[in-house]
């Protein structure tokens, strides 16, 4: 039995709601700046980019969405855009085929449906072709300011370790750890995690000895304890210096982190 499973079964609620908030504001401490790292200026914008996400890094993401958004900047020039010149603007992201379907698809129901923006309700949300719970709490948390929860791959691994669920359901997963925090912690909560997970408790190899949160957390030892080999086993996902405080914090033991560059520390 995992050591995870074996804590949820002995641990009050209570103590779990704790011991959850303990691990909470220890992953605060360490991502001070955790958001969504997805780029966006508009509802519409993180709307898109959520649903591009899929299968690819939110980096790569990054990358094509300046473009896609200059040439085709609302839900009406979108949803009426010519598809092969999508599909090359899009081709770097994978799947390109089927995500200028669901770009072109999604833009023409928020046109025919909404006048063209995006509304800022779950349940209207969840109806719009390709947009699931996950995708509408990400655009309702970040552009809306509405408090949710996403339930990504990251998320659920780390609420399973941490012991705080037993469930798989992203939905089941959802109310149960929404029901141990505060509402406006929500969306943190959510960026907190996601970076845990994409920097440090991966899937494969968590790197338990470089953890903040190791002190509360049960399945400590599922990955590599020694901190030396364990600080080289994280990975940062955006540009050095993208997602860094400034200052930045110092590094840890072990881990290299390439200089910033002279545009990101003159600004
Ligand atoms: S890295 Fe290890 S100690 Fe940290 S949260 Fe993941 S499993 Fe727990």
């Amino acid at each position: 039995m995992p050591a995870s499973t074996a804590a949820y079964a002995v641990e009050s609620p209570v103590a779990r709601t704790r011991r959850a908030r303990k691990i909470y504001r220890a992953l605060v401490d360490r991502y001070p700046y955790a958001h969504a790292e997805l780029d966006f200026e508009t509802p519409l914008q993180l709307l898109l980019a959520t649903v591009l996400s899929a299968q690819t890094t939110d980096v790569m993401v990054n990358k094509v969405t300046p473009t896609l958004f200059a040439r085709w900047p609302t839900a009406e020039a979108l949803a009426s855009a010519d598809r092969t010149e999508m599909e090359e603007v899009l081709k770097p992201t994978g799947f390109f085929r089927a995500k200028t379907n669901s770009v072109i698809t999604l833009s023409q129901a928020l046109v025919e449906r909404y006048g063209g923006e995006v509304p800022g309700r779950l349940k209207d949300l969840v109806t719009l072709p390709g947009v699931g719970r996950k995708t509408a709490n990400v655009v309702l948390g970040n552009a809306f300011g509405v408090p949710g929860i996403t339930v990504d791959t990251h998320f659920g691994r780390l609420a399973r370790r941490f012991g705080w669920t037993e469930e798989t359901d992203p939905v089941k997963v959802e109310h149960e750890i929404g029901a141990m925090f505060p509402r406006k912690d929500w969306v943190m909560l959510s960026h907190v995690l996601i970076f845990h997970g994409r920097r440090t408790c991966h899937a494969r190899k968590p790197a338990c000895g470089a953890c903040p949160v190791a002190r509360w957390c049960p399945s400590y030892g599922e990955g590599e304890t020694d901190p030396v080999k364990a600080a080289k086993l994280l990975k940062y996902e955006l540009a050095p210096g993208a997602e860094w405080p400034d200052p930045p914090p110092g590094p840890l033991p072990g881990e290299v982190r390439e200089p910033r560059s002279s545009s990101e520390t003159s600004a």
